[in-house]
């Protein structure tokens, strides 16, 4: 069974469908990217996975369980984690305070968060920083210590919504190797981006959506050689 079976999303805005009946799975360990031409709905499928809008119709299931309808907070409990909206930096504390603080928040032991916190630090690059207060970061570093918050507690499936716009090259590659690293030891992800050279790079398998539908799914290299993919893109 899939990890998290999505099956005939729907949602609209007014008139307009966004996410049009949408089916996917996502396998237990796998590293699925999520693309589609600007508009095509893959923003507003996360945000309806992630318990951030309500959906008109479909259903998904965790581990065979209904999930639908369940709020960001019950779902991040549950191990749904949409990031970069349920993280939060405190600029006057500490990068290093500001990951314990969110893994006690998430229920870890004082000594684990401190040893999970050091060592998320060290796998980001972002040690020499570790006692500098987060208002002091650069806005890339700030973006490296949310992402990493986010595996305070590993959650069941990590939902990534361009996590590498506007991030310097050399983080971005901090950053995909440690989601590349993660996903090796079993983290499962979805990744939505349009950086086509990296969902290349490290997603085995892609969704493609269009028009909030899925046009095309499979290995990814074949999904963006396919001539209903070429076209869509060209449509943008
Ligand atoms: P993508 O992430 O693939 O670029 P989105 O999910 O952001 O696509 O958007 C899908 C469609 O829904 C677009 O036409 C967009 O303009 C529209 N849309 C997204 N959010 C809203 C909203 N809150 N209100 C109205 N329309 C929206």
């Amino acid at each position: 069974m899939a990890l998290l079976q999505i099956q005939g999303i729907e949602k609209r805005f007014g008139g307009l469908r966004a996410v049009d009946g949408a089916s996917m799975d996502v396998h237990q360990g796998e590293l699925l990217g999520l693309i589609g031409p600007n508009g095509s709905g893959k923003t507003t499928l996360l945000n309806v996975l992630s318990g951030h809008l309500p959906a008109d119709a479909g259903s998904v299931s965790l581990d065979g369980k209904n999930v639908l309808g369940l709020n960001p907070t019950q779902l991040t409990r549950l191990g749904v984690l949409r990031m970069f909206q349920m993280t939060r930096v405190f600029n006057r504390m500490t990068a290093f305070d500001n990951l314990v603080v969110c893994g006690l928040a998430l229920g870890l032991h004082e000594a684990q968060a401190y040893e999970r916190a050091e060592q998320l630090l060290d796998e980001l690059k972002l040690s020499h920083v570790m006692y500098l207060d987060a208002g002091q970061l650069s806005g890339g570093q700030r973006k490296l210590l949310e992402f990493g918050a986010c595996f305070m507690v590993p959650p069941r499936v990590a939902l990534l919504d361009e996590p590498f716009a506007a991030v310097h090259p050399i983080m971005k590659e901090t950053m995909s190797e440690f989601i590349r690293r993660r996903n090796a030891a079993g983290q499962t992800f979805v990744l939505v981006s349009h950086d086509m050279p990296v969902v290349v790079d490290l997603c085995p398998r892609s969704v493609c959506m269009n028009a909030g539908k899925v046009l095309a799914e499979g290995n990814t290299q074949d999904v963006l050689q396919s001539p209903a993919v070429i076209e869509a893109y060209l449509g943008e």
